[in-house]
């Protein structure tokens, strides 16, 4: 496994992307039959080629959504209040509803070894993160086409989908 080389990444994001998405808006109108088998195959090889821990991306540049569980679990871990986590830490999207991370990178991402310091205990939106096997798979064909700008693995997925679908 070859660690995550975001520079290169960025790269081919800026050659790339217009196709991507064009490519990721065909399938959500038109799916072919075999999608789910073909997500979960390629998901399976996006694991075997990136480590998270050499990107941390994710946690460098976007921010993941609070919900109120979320807040009540890591509140009570640092010993804070719900209302003194937030004022610390997050605001209120009002376009969507939801409470984000204030500042990138996130607070609780170790910067020297990529790790997050609430790994036990993170947002659900994190633990799921980048949503490569939800179902329904075309209910997330428009999250993967903002994510595959940021995230080294959504862009592996996308690059094989087109391999597979396009044989
Ligand atoms: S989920 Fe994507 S952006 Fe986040 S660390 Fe893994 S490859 Fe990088
Ligand atoms: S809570 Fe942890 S996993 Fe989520 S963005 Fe912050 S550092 Fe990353």
């Amino acid at each position: 496994m070859q660690p995550v080389n975001l520079r290169s990444f960025k790269q081919k994001v800026f050659h790339h992307k217009k196709a991507f998405k064009k490519f990721l808006s065909k399938v959500e109108k038109n799916p072919p039959k075999n999608i789910n088998s073909i997500a979960n195959k390629t998901n399976e090889a996006v694991w075997q080629e990136i480590d998270c821990l050499s990107c941390a991306n994710c946690c460098k540049v976007m921010s993941p959504t609070f919900t109120t569980n979320d807040i009540k679990r890591i509140s009570t871990h640092l010993k804070l209040t719900t209302q003194e986590f937030k004022d610390k830490y997050l605001f209120y999207d009002k376009k969507d509803g939801d409470w984000m991370n204030k500042k990138q990178p996130c607070q609780f991402l170790n910067l020297t070894t990529n790790k997050c310091n609430i790994y036990e205990i993170r947002p659900e939106d994190c633990a799921g993160f980048p949503h490569l096997k939800k179902k329904k798979i075309t209910d997330y064909i428009h999250v993967h086409q903002q994510n595959i700008e940021y995230c080294p693995a959504t862009y592996k997925m996308v690059e094989k989908w087109m391999i597979a679908i396009n044989k």
